[in-house]
């Protein structure tokens, strides 16, 4: 055992209280496609998300967490193996989920945990390898676009919830939440958009949308955010009620409750409405909050106010699953994670973070046919810059976040030293990444599914 890791499981012995006879139960909630300046509690003007902004107020909150790709597969294998897009290669649209990866389930499977899954997106499903280590995996909810999937993902994970708790073991839920992905729906009830804008109902596909691209109104873009934020605030309401329940069973003093998203979403910020294509903030920063068992109060210490607990260290969603081993007491070192755990800056043991932020963006689809577009790009984020490299086009952006934190002002030109300064650590960071990358599956995609990603946006030159 590492020093570290003694002193963090002494502090959790205080937290979770000496021989607690049952270990935290995990419910780890990820909302689709939220961007994080789309949410209250990270300064977003409009009162989209007030269950996320309330669960904020009795945990952690990282300010700054990075996915490590900007579209749901990547990402949330990323979250769900603590390894890079490089190494657990379910990049690509055909690829799966290798079976030969451990997953944060079948982990805490093996220790005797219940585990079950609620997930609304295709790309997240059993055929994709995404239900490894879940004893239940509920994806009857992941129906597309159009489909209103909240209340379906409620209801299916509040039953889960109802099994665990009359059950003897712990318990790992995972809910996946999906309506902030476009196509966005208005909802009654909630008025944050008008009935249309210029030339838009709000009915539109993303295609219609881009084909509108060149010339959307102001107007126009803003109604398409107003909708965005109906749905956040939709989804919020889910989430809500998620909670609400866990709350009335008497789970919360218990269970170790995480809230993230696997990218965020641009709206023509580059030119482009969507995601996948690219690594600037508004696609790979998301929410990440993390409320311990029985909230901030058995915590004590520093840092805390009535808007919860802020760590403003830039940190990334690949650390994830050791973080959430070592806060129920699973020591994370002895598995293979390239993700370090955070338990420590959580918990207020340690103040240093991992120092660099890795992103990547790597299609290389198996079938030539399919008119996806190649992308391939990577960014480390060290300090207060963040380097972009196009492995297409040979560019590289360097951006101040600090100074610039919309990245409008491309640094590379006018300082070549930064980029001789960054490049190295992009690669060693590009390395370290690849490291015992496994065997990537590949399935081929049906026709049906190439119609369902058709309409999710995925296939497009
Ligand atoms: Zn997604």
């Amino acid at each position: 055992m590492r020093p570290s890791t003694l002193i963090t499981t002494m502090v959790l012995s205080a937290v979770w209280g000496c021989g607690s006879p049952t270990p935290p139960n995990v419910l780890l909630i990820v909302v689709d496609t939220l961007r994080f300046d789309h949410v209250g509690c990270y300064g977003h003007v409009r009162d989209t998300s007030p269950a996320v902004d309330r669960l904020a107020a009795e945990g952690v909150r990282f300010e700054r967490a990075y996915v490590t790709a900007p579209w749901t597969k990547p990402s949330v294998a990323s979250m769900i193996t603590g390894l890079y897009p490089s190494a657990h290669r379910a990049n690509q649209l055909e690829s799966i989920a290798s079976e030969s990866l451990l997953t944060l389930a079948e982990i805490l499977r093996d220790r005797g945990y219940a585990t079950g899954g609620v997930v609304s997106a295709q790309l997240l499903t059993a055929k994709r390898g995404f239900a490894q280590g879940f004893e239940i995996y509920r994806e009857g909810n992941a129906r597309g676009v159009k489909h209103v999937s909240t209340p379906g993902v409620t209801r299916k994970a509040a039953d889960l919830l109802d099994r665990f708790a009359a059950g003897e073991r712990p318990f790992f839920l995972f809910a996946h939440y999906f309506d902030p992905h476009y196509t966005y729906t208005d909802h009654s009830g909630i008025d944050f958009a008008r009935a249309g804008a210029g030339r838009l109902t709000g009915d539109e596909t993303v295609q219609e949308l881009r084909s509108l691209l060149a010339d959307l109104s102001q107007e126009e873009l803003g109604f398409l955010r107003d909708l965005y934020d109906e749905e956040i605030r939709f989804t919020d309401r889910g989430v809500e009620e998620l909670l609400s329940h866990a709350r009335e069973l008497g789970l919360e003093s218990n269970t170790l409750i995480v809230l993230t998203s696997d990218h965020g979403e641009e709206f023509r910020e580059r030119g482009w409405l969507g995601h996948t294509r690219s690594l600037y903030e508004e696609l790979i920063r998301v929410p990440w909050i993390v409320r311990l068992p029985g909230g901030l109060g058995r915590l004590g210490g520093s840092g805390r106010s009535a808007r919860g607990r802020i760590l403003r260290e830039p940190v990334s969603l690949v650390s994830l699953t050791p973080t959430i081993l070592e806060l129920i007491g699973i020591d994370p070192t002895g598995f293979w994670f390239q993700g370090q755990s955070l338990a420590g800056l959580i918990l207020g043991q340690t103040d240093s973070a991992p120092g660099v932020i890795f992103a990547e963006v790597d299609y290389r689809p198996g079938d030539r046919e399919l008119p996806i577009k190649r992308t391939h790009k990577k960014a480390i984020l060290i300090d207060r810059f963040k380097l972009i490299r196009d492995d297409e086009t040979g560019t590289v952006e360097v951006y101040d976040l600090e100074a610039d934190p919309g990245e409008r002002e491309n640094l590379a030109p006018t300082r070549p030293e930064l980029v001789d300064r960054l490049l190295p650590v992009l690669r060693s960071a590009l390395e370290r990444a690849a490291e015992g990358a496994v065997e990537g599956g590949v399935r081929k995609l049906s026709e049906e599914e190439v119609e369902r990603l058709r309409s999710l946006g995925y296939l497009e030159s």
